[in-house]
């Protein structure tokens, strides 16, 4: 007998993802091909240990697949030794340390409160937990991340390891500088592009590479795959310690059906098709962001340079970012509160909003669709809280959502 009701909640998840004006900056649509392979047989094999050193038998053609998996994730940031298994991103952040560092060990992380992750020394994550985290952060008046500020902590705390990368900073990040201030000081960079890698793969926001030591990503952000981390280095001995933190040091089983729809995703990736989305995307924020601004909002650092934009709400209609979530949530727009920086609220209030286009923009908006975006959620956050508005607003989301189709093929309710 069908598990209906699991069927059925997924089949309203479906609905939502349909009907939806999706703006949460790190989540994506994948395709159908990796939809198919992220729910294929490959769920059903172990294969512990990597290919052709396995500790289980009939791994041949799982074999076949991680190694193009790694092949591929290699040509698409060309780097020379690549890990794909890696459940998610805090997870190859994690191995990362774990090869890396021994509890204790200094870093240097991008402050959470700024933009950075909670995996880069937040005090309730492991990583600040286990290492003594260090943070620097973007300068109060540009809100833009302060170079000398972060020149000085390399220099004073002398960190094993610096930490690159972000979760919600809308400017490019200069890894170049970044790295030649961490290694003259005797720290090794790494970057974790989670946010930016689909940028990153298509030329629109610059590489880590050749100058970070150790990359990390998550494969379900811009990059468009499956949920899941990688990590990559051009360093072999860095390679090895990293393929033995993943596994054995950390992980047991890869998930070889969700490492199939990563070499899927780097196979996207690496068509001349994904540069235009990515271009895209761009493209997109920036319409959003001078939608936004039109109808006199803060965005913070002025603006963007890449897939998303902190929106400071609290400046600019006196309303926390929990009640925007909640009033775009009813109005069928999908995005989540965030802090800003030298946010004076608490971070489950938080005075801002994240947005980000590179969902909308798989499912095909171009720039016209989000200066409308822009609009309606202007039209919502400056209204009251009437039924009159929020229809409105509602039509107006539809008329947009109606121009497409998702998943068109996908019926989880169907009779067996
Ligand atoms: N690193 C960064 C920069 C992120 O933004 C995120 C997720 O939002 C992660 C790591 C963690 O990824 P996951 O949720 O797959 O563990």
């Amino acid at each position: 007998m069908r598990d209906t009701a699991v069927f059925e909640s997924v089949e309203r998840e479906l609905n939502r993802q349909r009907n939806n004006i999706e703006l949460i900056a790190s989540e994506n649509f994948v395709s159908d091909e990796i939809l198919e392979l992220a729910g294929s047989v490959l769920t059903n094999k172990y294969a512990e240990g990597y290919p052709g050193k396995r500790y289980y038998g009939g791994c041949q053609y799982v074999d076949e697949v991680e190694t193009l998996a790694i092949e591929r994730l290699k040509k698409l940031f060309n780097c020379q030794y690549a890990n794909v298994q890696p459940h998610s991103g805090a997870q190859a952040n994690t191995a990362v340390y774990f090869a890396v560092l021994n509890p204790g060990d200094k870093v240097l992380g991008m402050s959470l409160a700024d933009g950075g992750h909670l995996t880069h020394g937040s005090p309730v994550n492991y990583s600040g937990k286990t290492y003594e985290f260090h943070s620097y952060g973007v300068n109060r008046e540009t809100e833009m991340l302060d170079m000398d500020e972060y020149k000085k902590e390399v220099e004073t705390v002398k960190p094993k390891l610096v930490v690159a990368g972000a979760s919600a900073y809308s400017r490019i990040i200069d890894f170049k500088t970044m790295a030649e201030i961490a290694h003259a000081n005797g720290a090794m960079f790494m970057v974790d592009m989670a946010h930016i890698a689909g940028l990153v793969a298509a030329g629109e926001h610059p590489s880590p590479f050749p100058w970070a030591d150790i990359v990390t990503t998550t494969t379900h952000k811009t990059l468009r795959g499956p949920r899941g981390g990688v990590i990559m280095t051009n360093n072999e001995e860095l390679a090895k310690k990293i393929n033995s933190a993943v596994f054995p040091g950390m992980q047991g089983g890869p998930l070889m059906h969700i490492i199939a729809a990563k070499a899927a995703c780097f196979y996207e990736a690496l068509q001349p098709e994904f540069k235009e989305y990515a271009h895209q995307i761009i493209l997109n924020a920036k319409a959003l962001e001078a939608s936004l601004k039109e109808e006199g909002f803060r965005i913070v650092s002025g603006g963007t340079d890449n897939h998303l934009m902190l929106v400071d709400v609290k400046a600019s209609c006196g309303i926390s970012g929990k009640k925007a979530q909640r009033l775009l949530d009813e109005v069928n727009i999908t995005a989540n509160k965030n802090a800003i920086p030298f946010d004076t609220e608490k971070p489950f209030k938080a005075s801002g909003i994240r947005v980000g286009t590179p969902a909308m923009t798989t499912k095909g908006f171009k720039e016209e669709d989000f200066r409308e975006v822009g609009k309606i959620i202007a039209y919502r956050l400056k209204n009251e809280e009437t039924d009159e508005v929020k229809n409105e607003c509602l039509r107006r989301v539809k008329a947009l959502t109606d121009k497409v189709t998702m998943y068109a093929d996908i019926d989880y309710l169907k009779e067996e």
